[in-house]
């Protein structure tokens, strides 16, 4: 049984130009279909003790009003604490606002990318600055008041003033309650990676990250993952389930899960998916395998992982199992042990990629 789910919706009413995510664009026909299968996979999960309930994609809000009505009405059947509905600004209309809220979901992440208007055009989004803005307070009205905002850096031509910029207009928006930040990645099969576009030099890059956490922190909101800040405690506890290394339940082509010490996904075959043929790719975890993904995972979030959980799991004592890079790390200053959790210094996040390779040896 798990706590966590996520639905994936693989539709979206246009491609950005960086994307290269599980998603096509939306088609009626399809669309009408894939519904028929995902109901059916969502009511064989009926039992599930759902607490977190995540619905992304693709667009969710590219569904027209009765679609998105017939899968949160297939949703009804939970009755998660956070419920999570990813949505974009062109397709989020007042009547799927309402409806969303008339669903039970509480929390909605919005994908606002940038708020310099030559920059949306070049990623290929539809949409204008301001109506950003007017499509936050309309969510809010509505009675959606955990508002989360998606913004990437790195983008061709991005200054890091225009990303400060970006960032502090945002952090002084107190409707905003949970920003997560991405650096650019130029992928192969994305509009970006077929024009060879690059972004930009790895040193902006690192720049736009510390010092994006700085302006964040200076109003108000608290880095809690790596990339991920929150104001008020008002933290993703979907995303938290993924950090901490719980379960989750992936539905729908597309999407990834993890039950019983399997890791699965289901691949982006959409015919396959609407025929019922569609066969999970899965992964065995062994205990080695579990054990390097707890810390991978844990060391993202600033508490950290909690060594008591670690060892009730596992039934063996995470300092013994990763003597050697505990030990190194915590006398380099890039671990540090608090409160009985294992967790990076602010040193250590910035290079925790060459730590977690001490790990994995
Ligand atoms: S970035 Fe999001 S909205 Fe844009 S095409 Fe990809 S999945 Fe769709």
């Amino acid at each position: 049984m798990s706590n966590a789910m996520y639905i994936h919706v693989p539709f979206c009413d246009s491609i950005c130009a960086y994307c290269d995510f599980e998603r096509c664009k939306r088609h009626p026909l399809l669309t009408s279909k894939w519904l028929n299968v995902i109901i059916k996979e969502i009511q064989n999960r009926k039992d599930e003790p759902i607490q977190t309930l995540y619905i992304g994609g693709g667009t969710p809000t590219s569904l027209t009003y009765d679609e998105l009505n017939q899968l949160l009405s297939a949703c009804d059947i939970f009755d998660p604490f956070e419920y999570t509905v990813e949505a974009n600004i062109e397709n989020l209309t007042k009547d799927k606002i309402m409806l969303l809220r008339q669903h039970g979901v509480n929390r909605i992440s919005l994908g606002v990318q940038s708020l310099n208007q030559s920059l949306i055009k070049l990623i290929e989004r539809h949409h204008s600055v301001a109506e950003i803005f007017s499509k936050i307070d309309e969510i809010y009205e509505c009675g959606i008041v955990n508002i989360s905002v998606d913004m990437i850096y790195g983008l061709p031509t991005q200054s890091l003033d225009v990303w400060l910029a970006d960032l502090k207009q945002i952090a002084l928006n107190e409707k905003i309650s949970h920003v997560s930040i991405y650096s650019l990645t130029i992928e192969e099969n994305s509009a970006f990676g077929r024009r060879k576009i690059e972004k930009v030099s790895d040193e902006l890059d690192e720049q736009m990250y510390f010092e994006g956490i700085r302006v964040l922190e200076a109003y108000g909101f608290e880095q809690y993952e790596i990339s991920n800040f929150a104001r008020q405690g008002k933290y993703s506890c979907h995303n938290c389930a993924y950090w901490e290394y719980e379960d989750f339940i992936g539905i729908g082509v597309g999407a990834y899960g993890k039950e019983n010490h399997i890791y699965y996904h289901w691949p982006f075959q959409l015919n396959d998916y609407i025929k019922g043929e569609l066969e999970k790719e899965e992964t065995k975890l062994t205990k080695e395998d579990e054990m390097f993904e707890t810390i991978m995972m844990g060391l993202r979030m600033k508490k950290g992982i909690s060594i008591e959980k670690f060892n009730d799991y596992f039934h063996e004592d995470l300092r013994e199992v990763f003597h050697d890079p505990i030990e190194k790390h915590i006398k380099n200053n890039h671990l540090e042990i608090i409160d009985q959790h294992l967790r990076c210094t602010s040193n250590g996040w910035g290079i925790l990629n060459s730590i977690l390779i001490d790990f994995m040896e």
